[in-house]
Order: C-alpha cells, then structure tokens, then sequence
C-alpha cells in the first residue's frame, strides 16, 4: 500500500497506516527523493524521525501484548500441554525489555467459574508466568482459547456471535450460553466497533473474505475458514489489539 503524501501529516497517519508505512520501504526512498533542497529534506528527516519513533511506541504496544502460544485451541490441550512440554510457553524475551532470559515464575490461575461447566469440576486453569531478572517485570503466555482481558474462552465468544448473526435476541443468546445479556451486547458492539480493522487484516490474508462486504457476511466467512481463536491470533500476530 503506497501512503500518499498529503497523508503524511503526522497527525494524519493512524498506527494502521504507519505499520503499512513501515513495511513499505520504498515509500520512505520516494517521500525522500522528492526532496531536494536543504530546508526540505530537514522537513523529511524530521517527518520520517517520526514514523519511525511513533513505529517504536507501537511496537513496544505489541510486544507488552500478551504471548499467545497459538494451536492450542482447548483447555484440555492446554493442560496436556502444561504436562508434556511447558516450555512451549516461554516467551522467546522478555516483552518489556527484551532479555532473552526469562525465569519461570508460577502461575496464575484463570478463573474456572466463567469455564463451560464441563470444565468447572477441575481446578481453575493454569497459567505460566515468567520473571526477567533484568527488569524485574513478569510477563505470561496464554493458550490460543484464552483471550487477553476476557475470562470467557474464544469458542464461548464463537457461540455467541454465531447465535446473534443467526438473528437471535440478546435475551435468548444470553440464556442459552454463559455471559450475561450486557457482556454479549459489549462484545458484539465491539466487533461491531473494530469491524474495519478486523476486516482489513484478515482480508489481507485471506482474499476470499473481500468478498464477503458486510458485518455478518464477513463474521460467517471467516469462521467457517478458520475459528474466532484464530482469527484473534492473526489480528494479534499483525499488531492488533485484540479481542
Ligand atoms: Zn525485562
């Protein structure tokens, strides 16, 4: 994606724009090149000092994120995990100053009353947590099922959206599945809210999903390509806040 130049204001440029920017090379050769003289080319130092510091806020955003080990989309897998191979879950360095050494530092454990009630009889959820000797910060790496911020897994999210994008009530979703009526509402409007970015991420992995233009269209598309863990792992993956 070519950012145009009246867009360079750096006002103008939201973090999307600058990760586009960023990845772009040849935008910062050609914003470059159309300045010549001295004043200007100060203008472009200055503008491209910027980006590029703005680019570093972002990516200090990304990698405070959490870790996410992807393919592990159940708690069972996430337990046979724990037990098999834990070290899967070390987070290659630290997110806040980037040590590669890492202390395993117990655990933390996710609530097991917002679990599916299959899953309540066992005790809560483990979740590692590492310590950075440098910094003293700890840091943690949840399974793909977990969302960041969310105690309800992704697949609860999943069952949700699909049951509102059936036509359902608020009311009836909210009966047939675990959150209450406002944690579906507020997760529906944020979907809702963050459509536009869901949508240019994913679709720039998936072409067939610019064909699908609206909010429900899209949602039905992509989860029959892939489950709402995923497509929160990618967008996570991009840069993404998620959910
Ligand atoms: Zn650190």
């Amino acid at each position: 994606m070519q950012v145009a130049l009246t867009s360079l204001e750096p006002k103008l440029l939201s973090c999307h724009e600058l990760n586009q920017f960023k990845k772009d090379k040849l935008n910062y050769a050609a914003v470059s090149s159309l300045f010549t003289s001295k004043k200007k080319r100060k203008a472009v130092h200055l503008l491209l000092v910027f980006v590029s510091t703005k680019n570093q806020t972002h990516q200090q955003k990304r990698t405070t994120m959490a870790h996410i080990l992807t393919g592990i989309v159940s708690l069972g897998q996430h337990i046979l995990q724990l037990s098999r191979d834990p070290q899967d879950y070390r987070p290659l360095c630290c997110p806040h100053c980037k040590s590669a050494k890492l202390w395993q530092h117990g655990f933390y454990l996710h609530k097991a009353e917002r679990l599916p009630s299959s899953k309540r009889s066992n005790d809560s959820i483990q979740i590692l947590r590492y310590l950075c000797p440098s910094c003293k910060r700890s840091c943690s790496t949840l399974p793909e099922c977990l969302p960041p911020r969310r105690w309800y897994l992704w697949s609860i999210q999943q069952a949700v959206l699909l049951a509102l994008l059936k036509g359902h009530s608020l009311n009836d979703v909210s009966q047939q599945h675990l959150p209450c009526r406002q944690t579906c509402r507020r997760w529906w409007r944020q979907l809702q809210s963050r459509f536009a970015l869901h949508t240019d991420c994913l679709r720039s992995r998936f072409a067939v999903l610019g064909r699908a233009q609206s909010f429900g269209d899209f949602w039905r598309a992509c989860l029959e390509k892939m489950p709402l863990s995923q497509a929160m792992c990618l967008m996570h993956q991009s840069g993404l806040s998620i959910p």
